[in-house]
């Protein structure tokens, strides 16, 4: 007997259109699929036992064409200077990566997810890329990240996730996609799609095939450099997509948006927090609004330092005066290696919970 397509298939990897096509030998329609999502997703249950319409039947042959494995909680740890708390994941095959619980100013929570296993790009503020690329995450090992966190508190709802974790989500294009549609479904997480953010480096064929696809999810490119020698030092993947590009694909994404641009900018001192960033930022973005998200870098190795108030404060000036609209943004958890950039598959700092 040949093998049954999709064979060991994960039901959390799956929106009902997907389900619905998976196993056309089977009576398993896009309204069974929605009750199957909303089982194993939205009450975040590993059996099918009374679903409605769900012959016994078919319930079997569902169990046995498929393979529902959980993510192994290997560490879990609350910093110790800010309410951030980091995990540590075991797949089934031994990967390890992480995620970030963030508090947000009402009691809600947003999740920062990982989108691969490591990464493959080397932007040298950051660890995870000195870890290189193990391999990219199924779509069930994304949602199962955020499942985690809201398992803690139905009191303190999961409301957003950001794809900054491990890896560059685009590099991983249709397993990001695939997860943000599960956690976003009424069936699924029920997570706003503007409540769900990915963030890239700037892979712009992706860029601008998921402009063309219109998905709402909000879409931010870290920048970090608008100068194209200074940001290729930074970020390698900019030899290949330079900064006029990707500044070009990112105006056209806000206008078929209708929103924004949305920029994140790691501030580096002595590096990238000079008049002339701002100018060439205003340069690249004449006309259209801006709105960049400030942090500090976090390097443990201690080869990039954050600003000083005095330098952040000049840098900020001279955002205003290019018309770039900012904002300051946190990055918690430094001392269990939380922080954006430190996600290096560790256990250290903190106290473990
Ligand atoms: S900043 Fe993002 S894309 Fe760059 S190495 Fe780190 S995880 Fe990869």
């Amino acid at each position: 007997m040949g093998a049954v397509p999709g064979a060991h298939a994960h039901l959390r990897s799956h929106t009902p259109s997907s389900l619905a096509a998976l196993w056309p030998d089977l009576p398993l329609d896009e309204t069974l699929a929605r009750r199957i999502l909303l089982r194993v997703v939205g009450e975040d249950r590993d059996d099918l036992a009374g679903v409605r319409g769900l012959s016994g039947r078919l319930e079997r042959e569902i169990a046995a064409r498929s393979r529902n494995r959980r993510l192994e909680v290997v560490d879990r740890r609350a910093s110790r200077i800010d309410p951030f708390v980091k995990y540590l994941f075991r797949a089934p095959d031994g990967q390890l990566f992480e995620a970030v619980r963030i508090p947000l100013e009402r009691p809600r929570w947003s999740v920062c997810v990982s989108s691969q296993a490591g990464c493959a790009l080397g932007c040298v503020f950051c660890e995870t890329g000195r870890l290189g690329l193990a391999r990219d995450l199924e779509p069930w090992e994304i949602v199962e990240q955020v499942l985690t966190v809201r398992r803690e508190g139905p009191e303190r709802p999961v409301t957003g996730v950001v794809f900054q974790g491990q890896g560059e989500p685009f590099q991983n294009y249709d397993n990001v996609i695939r997860a943000a549609e599960i956690l976003r479904h009424p069936c699924g997480a029920r997570i706003g799609g503007d409540r769900i953010t990915i963030s890239t480096v700037g892979v712009l064929p992706m860029i601008e095939r998921y402009t063309a696809e219109g998905h709402p999810y909000r879409l931010i490119l870290s920048l970090t450099s608008a100068l194209q020698e200074r940001r290729a030092q930074l970020v390698p993947l900019a030899r290949r997509h330079p900064v006029a590009a990707l500044a070009a694909a990112m105006r056209r994404h806000a206008k078929a948006r209708g929103g924004p641009v949305n920029l994140a900018w790691v501030m580096m001192a002595g590096i990238n927090t000079g008049a002339d960033e701002a100018r060439e930022l205003g340069r690249l973005f004449a006309g259209v609004k801006v709105r960049l998200s400030a942090i500090d870098v976090n390097d443990p190795t201690g080869r990039f330092h954050p600003p000083d108030d005095a330098e952040r404060g000049r840098f900020f000036s001279a955002l205003a005066d290019n018309g770039i609209g900012f904002v300051r943004r946190y990055s918690g958890g430094a001392d269990i290696h939380a922080a954006c950039g430190t996600l290096a598959s560790r256990t250290t700092g903190g106290v473990a919970l």
